[in-house]
């Protein structure tokens, strides 16, 4: 079968801003390359699968641990990068926390790459707590693509996935933490939407917990204006120590997490080969020359 992400289904002006990103067309993954900036260290929620010290799974595979980098860093490393890989068309911020619970760290970097270098499509994913109130400033620095995770529509199974969110200053915990968290994504969606913006929305896959509960996920955050779904399989590492309180939870299996992209596939375009790349990847997709572009190169040049 086809082990891509399918975009036949989209409209035109869709069509039109995705043909050379290389994450979200098939053609364009050979071609182009994109590169993740870690200048956000910070969270403003609690994932059960998360434990912090790796990149946030709303992007990447949790295990790896990036460097962060201050926005200057990472505007030098986003230029250097951009200057020594032609194919640099994407710049994204991903983690390793959440990209606006820094908004500060998040907003600096980006408008430094866009002053400098204009002709750069940045992206950005979030696990949508803040996503509401910067969606302005997002849309004035031309982000044209965001992608937010989305692990349930329903309270009830998200407060088993999210066990607390920091909502004005304090943490709210259970069925009202989700509730906001779950409130706040559906806020940014559509107001991303509205304003055009494409919308990517990840969700990971926790057997026993949310896998029957994705495909309702999935038609609900289509019918809010979505362009694409991007199943991922929880990656729980006991070694790690993901998934606190669920001791042994496991991982879908590949035909479990194939089956549900299936299931999803009439309703949504699903992704397919998303990497999970990690919170400070650079070049094509499934390659990673981030050593080359390391703190310590980057300090010598700065
Ligand atoms: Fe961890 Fe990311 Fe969840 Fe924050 S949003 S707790 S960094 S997985
Ligand atoms: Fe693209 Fe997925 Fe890698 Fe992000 S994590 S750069 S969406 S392939």
């Amino acid at each position: 079968g086809d082990s891509h992400g399918r975009k036949s289904g989209l409209p035109a002006h869709i069509q039109a801003k995705i043909q050379d990103h290389p994450c979200y067309s098939e053609e364009a993954h050979h071609h182009f390359a994109r590169m993740h900036l870690a200048v956000a260290p910070a969270c403003n929620i609690q994932c059960h699968y998360c434990n912090r010290k790796y990149d946030c799974a709303n992007e990447s595979r949790p295990g790896v641990v990036s460097e962060v980098l201050k926005p200057a860093q990472a505007i030098h490393k986003a230029l250097t990068v951009a200057a020594s890989i032609p194919e640099m068309t994407v710049v994204g911020i991903a983690g390793p926390g959440d990209a606006l619970a820094n908004p500060t760290r998040t907003f600096a970097t980006f408008r430094g790459i866009r002053e400098q270098d204009p002709g750069i499509k940045l992206c950005l994913s979030t696990n949508g707590l803040s996503l509401p109130q910067h969606v302005d400033d997002l849309v004035a620095l031309g982000v044209d693509h965001v992608t937010i995770t989305i692990n349930s529509i329903d309270p009830e199974i998200g407060a088993r996935i999210h066990p607390w969110v920091l909502w004005e200053r304090r943490r709210v915990f259970g069925l009202e933490g989700a509730r906001i968290l779950i409130s706040q994504q559906q806020k940014g969606l559509e107001m991303l939407v509205e304003r055009g913006v494409l919308v990517k929305v990840n969700s990971v896959m926790i057997p026993g917990i949310n896998d029957h509960h994705l495909k309702e996920v999935s038609r609900r955050v289509k019918e809010k204006g979505a362009f694409l779904h991007n199943v991922m399989p929880l990656i729980s590492d006991p070694a790690h120590g993901t998934y606190f309180g669920l001791n042994g939870q496991r991982e879908p299996t590949e035909a479990e997490l194939s089956a549900l992209r299936d299931a999803c596939e009439g309703d949504m375009n699903m992704m397919r080969h998303c990497r999970q790349c990690r919170a400070d990847a650079v070049g094509m997709l499934g390659e990673d020359r981030s050593e080359a572009f390391s703190l310590a190169r980057i300090d010598q040049d700065l």
